[in-house]
């Protein structure tokens, strides 16, 4: 019998990775002669979620069994070992699905929805008792939201994610790496990797910094890059390793602005709009700007971590046509990439003076423009030309700001891309 089995919500701040309790689990259940079939499957969910621990990550695996009683037995006791069950936040689910196509097409229409909104237990424990899942629950049980989820996603776009995990005695002491060997690796394997440094803002991204088991991650579109990557780095001794299918990279957090019918705070968006007025720099270093979008009046950050990408925001002028991507919280749109569809490239004037050279006063409506001084006459505004330091096409955060669901410019297959390495 082929059966998904997906958990969530089983590590705290103080440690562990559902990644890793998943990678603990294959491997006990190997142990028991269960089979497990491909690579496991990294799904992120909702970034905006407030129950989350960091990335809001679930996992899920495929297994062929005979026998479902012992593969749930030996789940159980991996999530009762090694979850982080004395944190009060934390509230592990478990699910195991047959592999059986109607299920997996309704779970394919939850996962959206979780990765794109909000949704609550009832509606999971309804999925639960529609297809007779059995389950697992601890606590609260929260995560059978997650893990639902990550068994439904479909995977139409997805990309790789190698994690290297650290000897358990390590678990909690600062990671030691050698960073040349990190920027070494993304100068021979990008494109095909991404997001392993940021050369810009001279820092290794792909090294957590917290007390889980992670030592690191490197991200990709193919295994083969990925793996010989990784042999670059030099780092303190990795105990275990293991490729993840993933969401990452590939913006499916983001609604389309045809498919939404409001804005709605922790949903995420992708919208297009004229800029209102120059955008301004408030203390700290954040930016802000409103745009008028089909749903009215959006304001729009560019956030101090966000770097040289605020650059580009503050060189934007009222009547710029954009487009924005990223995620509404407290009713702003937290920007993770910018289009210029169009720059406004003239600006109306009214005319110089051709004796004195000052400019002109309007004398009224439907009247001229005239010089007090020189009594001169002018009918017309002139147009002048404004230049411009950023040009049309894509725009992205750098990668030391980075989402875990962003799409880099890099993965896009579009013109006029301005790629922050
Ligand atoms: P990590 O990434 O390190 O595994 P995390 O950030 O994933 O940690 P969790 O501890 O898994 O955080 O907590 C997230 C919780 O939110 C889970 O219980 C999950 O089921 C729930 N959840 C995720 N997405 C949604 C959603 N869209 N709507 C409601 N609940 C959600």
């Amino acid at each position: 019998m082929k059966l998904w089995i997906g958990m969530d919500d089983t590590d705290s701040p103080n440690g562990m990775c559902t990644t890793y309790l998943a990678v603990l689990a294959m491997e006990e259940l190997q142990k028991a002669g269960v089979e497990v079939i491909g690579f496991p499957r990294l799904i992120r969910l909702n970034p905006t979620i407030p129950y989350k621990t960091r990335g809001n990550g679930a996992v899920s695996f495929l297994v062929d069994t005979p026998e479902l009683e012992i593969v749930m037995e030996i789940v159980d006791s991996t999530i009762q070992e090694f979850s982080e069950l004395d944190h009060e936040d934390t509230n592990p689910g478990v699910v195991f699905v047959r592999n059986d196509d109607d299920i997996l097409n309704t779970l394919s229409r939850f996962a959206l929805r979780a990765v794109r909104d909000l949704v609550s237990m009832d509606e999971a424990l309804f999925m639960i008792g529609r297809f007779m899942i059995p389950h697992l629950t601890y606590k609260k049980g929260r995560g059978l939201i997650g893990a639902l989820a990550s068994v439904g996603f479909e995977g139409e776009d997805f990309t790789y994610e190698l994690l290297a995990y650290r000897k358990p005695e390590r678990f909690g002491e600062e990671r030691e790496i050698n960073e040349e060997s990190f920027f070494r690796a993304d100068e021979l394997y990008y494109p095909k990797t991404w997001d392993t440094v940021d050369w810009h803002n001279k820092a290794v991204v792909s090294v957590p910094n917290g007390p889980d088991p992670v030592l690191y991650g490197i991200r990709g579109s193919d295994f083969y890059s990925i793996n010989k990557a990784s042999e670059i780095l030099k780092t303190e001794e990795v105990d275990r390793r293991m490729m993840f299918i993933t969401n990452q990279s590939t913006d499916m957090h983001l609604i389309p602005e045809k498919e939404a019918r409001e804005l709605r705070n922790f949903h995420s968006y992708i919208l297009s709009g004229l800029v209102v007025e120059n955008p301004t720099v408030i203390r700290g270093g954040h930016v802000f700007f409103n745009i008028t979008t089909k749903f009215g009046m959006l304001k729009c950050a560019a956030f101090e971590p966000t770097k040289q990408f605020r650059d580009v925001i503050t060189k934007l002028v009222k009547g710029d046509h954009i487009r924005v991507f990223g995620s509404l919280k407290k009713d702003t749109l937290n920007l993770e990439k910018l289009e210029i569809i169009s720059l406004v490239r003239e600006k109306e004037y009214n005319p110089r003076c051709p004796v004195c050279g000052k400019r002109m006063e309007s004398a009224g409506k439907n009247q001229p423009f005239r010089c007090r001084t020189c009594k001169t006459i002018a009918k017309e505004k002139v147009v002048e030309k404004i230049e411009r330091e950023i040009e049309e096409g894509f725009y992205e955060v750098p990668p030391v700001a980075r989402r875990h669901l962003s799409k880099p410019l890099v993965r896009m297959n579009v013109p006029k891309k301005h790629i922050f390495r």
